[in-house]
């Protein structure tokens, strides 16, 4: 008792003297979410939450204490936009719950691994991913937190319905809505909401010829398709209507500025994608709005890295150029099918860097802004008192190399200690 009042005496005021801590992370250097920079410092960790910031460099009271030695501590890693079920393995009932069970449950340790400990999972099957959303949050399944928005929302015979899934007839019905009027969008928004998605997510983008292509034509002579059609104006405004009126946000996929400028004076709420088909930089006027409107941009330029390098010269210089005029940026980066999860999003967040954002925006993507475009800020994505302990001890520091978030050694989550090395511990 004497020991836990001396210690007590030398910690921040703010720590509770009643019980022991359940982990103490000493000798960091804090990167919070929010720009703040802190050497010297140290976490406690209580029941999942943030117990206590730590100013002095004494050992606290607790049952597991990570020596940081001077590394970086951050807070947990947030991905806005991944995709855990496209495989054309999955063809029935029978073989979508296989592959929940045999792959994506490797995906979620992935991400873990790599300190994503949130993602938002975009256009899965919405009985599987609900389910998978609540075996997550009880413990059964070790991953990251999970937010949903169920199938993506397109217009009938639109994008991903006739290019991703052509082929595939079980995941095109599931993964894609297929709708043609504003009745049928809030008849999908409604019965979206009832089953408890965390968001909206609709497919609205301009030709992939701009200029070529007449306004209700999402794509033109890609995919070996001709002309895939897009939402009229009517349509997409009940969606973004019906979704704020049930209290949720809308997630835009648009990639032109005509269609972005669109969706923005319509309301939504974020782009998926960025614009990666405007060779042309971005307006002024349209960079205001998104700012205005508080906008949440994320540019997606792993995957064109990965799948279509030539998306990537017209989508970093318009990230670059969303950022500088103060659009919030957020991570997200269209993790699907083979491309790896958690690698993905530290490749997202580097490319970002290397668009020409600072290496503390990037993290402040990846982490405070992301919270924030998932709704989450009130709990997630800082080191600050209170909030859910998910936390990164990294070697090196991000802010001058951003690959050091490569160089993870340990990895908390919900105040669980996921992964760390060995030298840390006690
Ligand atoms: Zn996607």
């Amino acid at each position: 008792m004497l020991m836990l009042l001396v210690c007590s005496a030398v910690l921040a005021d703010s720590l509770p003297k009643d019980s022991m801590m359940d982990l103490a992370i000493t000798n960091a250097r804090l990167v919070d979410g929010n720009g703040q920079v802190r050497s010297g410092a140290g976490i406690l960790v209580k029941d999942g939450k943030i117990a206590a910031i730590l100013t002095s460099g004494k050992t606290p009271l607790a049952r597991r204490v990570i020596d940081a030695g001077g590394a970086t501590v951050m807070p947990g890693l947030i991905d806005t936009h991944v995709h855990l079920c496209v495989s054309d393995t999955i063809t029935d009932d029978v073989s979508l719950n296989r592959y929940m069970r045999e792959v994506v449950t490797g995906k979620l340790s992935q991400f873990l691994d790599h300190g994503v400990t949130t993602i938002r999972s975009m256009g899965d099957p919405e009985d599987a991913i609900l389910d998978l959303r609540i075996r997550i949050a009880n413990g059964e399944i070790p991953g990251p937190r999970l937010q949903v928005v169920g199938p993506g929302i397109t217009v009938v015979n639109g994008h991903p319905a006739v290019t991703v899934y052509g082929t595939q007839p079980f995941l095109r019905e599931r993964s894609a809505e297929e709708i043609d009027s504003p009745e049928s969008a809030a008849r999908i928004v409604n019965r979206l909401a009832d089953k408890g998605v965390d968001a909206i997510k609709i497919l609205y983008e301009g030709s992939d010829d701009p200029g070529n292509a007449p306004p209700n034509l999402m794509y033109q002579n890609v995919w070996g398709i001709d002309n895939v059609p897009r939402f009229s104006i009517e349509t997409l405004q009940a969606l973004i209507n019906v979704s704020h009126e049930r209290g949720l946000r809308i997630v835009v996929h648009a990639v032109d500025e005509e269609s972005t400028a669109t969706a923005v004076a319509l309301g939504a709420d974020e782009l998926a994608h960025g614009l990666a088909d405007e060779p042309v930089p971005v307006s002024e006027e349209l960079t205001q709005k998104m700012r205005d409107h508080g906008i949440y941009y994320s540019a997606t330029l792993q995957v064109y890295a990965a799948i279509a390098p030539a998306k990537l010269d017209n989508a970093s210089p318009q990230l670059k150029r969303v950022a500088d005029a103060g659009v919030n940026v957020t991570v997200g980066s269209d993790t699907f099918g083979r491309l790896l999860p958690g690698h993905s999003t530290l490749r997202e967040i580097e490319l970002m860097v290397e668009a020409g954002l600072t290496p503390a925006l990037a993290i402040q993507a990846a982490t405070g802004n992301a919270a924030a475009s998932l709704g989450l800020d009130d709990t997630l994505g800082s080191l600050t008192l209170g909030k859910r302990a998910d936390i990164l001890v990294v070697d090196g520091d991000p802010l001058t190399n951003i690959s050091a978030l490569r160089n993870l050694s340990a990895v908390i989550q919900n105040g669980q200690i996921i992964r760390v090395d060995r030298a840390l511990t006690n």
